[in-house]
């Protein structure tokens, strides 16, 4: 436009042009909206094959093939700039399918009435009570503890560690099989069913052939090979969040498990690490129903490991079950004090039966009930130790 055009004879141009300008948009658009379909087919065939998604070299090559010219209006960079854009909305909308069709999330992976074990249903309506001491000591200590858990009225899992995952190589590193057999021994003694945690694929076999269900712990959360090979087994699995893991991460370690046939996972919130120094981790209660929107796998609260201290353990626990939690993770010991791992967090087998009757989960047969200290106010000075 002539720069001494009167403005009111350049308007109608300047409409014609915004016109042009509106119909290259549409055209933009459609063709944008196109190149989408044809990414989410590449995707699609991408995935059926095991193949990776994100290639950078291939967008690399898809600018250098354009005709850039500096004398265009839209120079090299700019145009660079804008595939990049394409490029990382390509890669966004590649990821959301994705996880949007991850097996864990399909409402049908699972029968509605839960994981069946033995005959326990863990996710089937009735909360699931996973107690044990956090160490197999000695078949002493596992008869005590497994006629405390078979005293709880309902649903009852007995746990305890063989093979110990601990933070220092100098201390009790567990009784491996020898323990693997004292937890069979005295879960079968009481009709229970056992949960003990697997560090790793070379002891695989061998766990699976002592527990009814295999925990991987929240170290071993991220250890695909590990998950990959008990998603081969037909073994239930108490999936623990690792310490540092999202919900999206916790998640996809669960895919591993089931993308390989075993859809028998059930989920375990035990505390994530924050600032918090008052708590051994901090609790994530949105865990549990954020987890229930996401996937139909059964979600349990491990109170324990989560909180390092007793005091306040029962209203956590409450809330893990209000929350919508399938059942509790809790480690009780004859003799805390004496125990050979996280003596601080375990409850003594009074104050456990005092948890259960304080949750409304039923009486136990143990009697005497001492008033438990837990119970009362919590002391938030005591020493979280780890
Ligand atoms: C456990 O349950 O014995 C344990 C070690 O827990 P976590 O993996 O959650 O630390
Ligand atoms: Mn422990």
């Amino acid at each position: 436009m002539p720069p001494d055009e009167p403005i009111g004879e350049a308007l109608p141009r300047l409409d014609e042009l915004r016109r042009d300008v509106d119909r290259v948009n549409g055209q933009i658009f459609a063709q944008l909206q196109e190149r989408g379909r044809l990414v989410l087919e590449i995707a699609r065939l991408k995935q059926s094959r095991g193949l990776d998604g994100y290639d950078p070299e291939r967008e690399e090559a898809m600018v250098r093939s354009l005709p850039l010219s500096p004398s265009d209006p839209y120079g090299p960079a700019a145009v660079r700039e804008i595939f990049r854009s394409i490029f990382r909305a390509s890669v966004d909308v590649q990821d959301a399918r994705r996880s949007g069709s991850l097996l864990v999330r399909r409402r049908d992976l699972i029968s509605d009435s839960g994981i069946r074990v033995g005959d326990v249903l863990i996710g089937g309506g009735r909360p699931v009570i996973m107690a044990g001491p956090c160490s197999v000591e000695s078949p002493e200590q596992m008869e005590l503890v497994a006629r405390a858990v078979a005293a709880v009225p309902g649903a009852k899992i007995l746990r305890a560690g063989a093979f110990k995952p601990r933070t220092s190589p100098y201390t009790f590193q567990g009784l491996r099989e020898e323990g693997l057999r004292m937890l069979r021994e005295a879960a079968d003694r009481h009709g229970l069913l056992t949960v003990t945690e697997v560090l790793d694929t070379s002891t695989l076999d061998l766990v699976a052939s002592y527990a009814d269900i295999l925990q991987v712990g929240a170290r071993n959360m991220y250890n695909t090979e590990l998950l990959k090979a008990i998603g081969r087994l037909r073994k239930p699995v108490l999936l623990k969040r690792g310490f540092m893991a999202t919900l999206e991460e916790l998640l996809n370690s669960a895919e591993y498990i089931v993308s390989q046939g075993n859809s028998s996972v059930v989920l375990c919130e035990r505390g994530v690490r924050t600032f918090e120094r008052w708590t051994r981790n901090t609790l994530d209660i949105s865990a549990v129903p954020l987890l229930k929107l996401e996937t139909p796998l059964p979600v349990i609260v491990d109170v324990s490991h989560a909180l390092g201290r007793k005091d306040i353990l029962l209203p956590c626990a409450r809330a893990a079950l209000a929350a919508g939690a399938d059942g509790l993770m809790v480690e009780i010991h004859p003799s805390p004090h004496d125990a050979l791992s996280d003596g601080f967090q375990q409850l003594d087998l009074q104050d456990f039966a005092s948890l259960i009757e304080g949750l409304g989960l039923g009486t136990t047969d143990t009697a005497s009930h001492r008033a438990g200290s837990f119970i009362g106010e919590p002391d938030l000075r005591s020493e979280v130790r780890r």
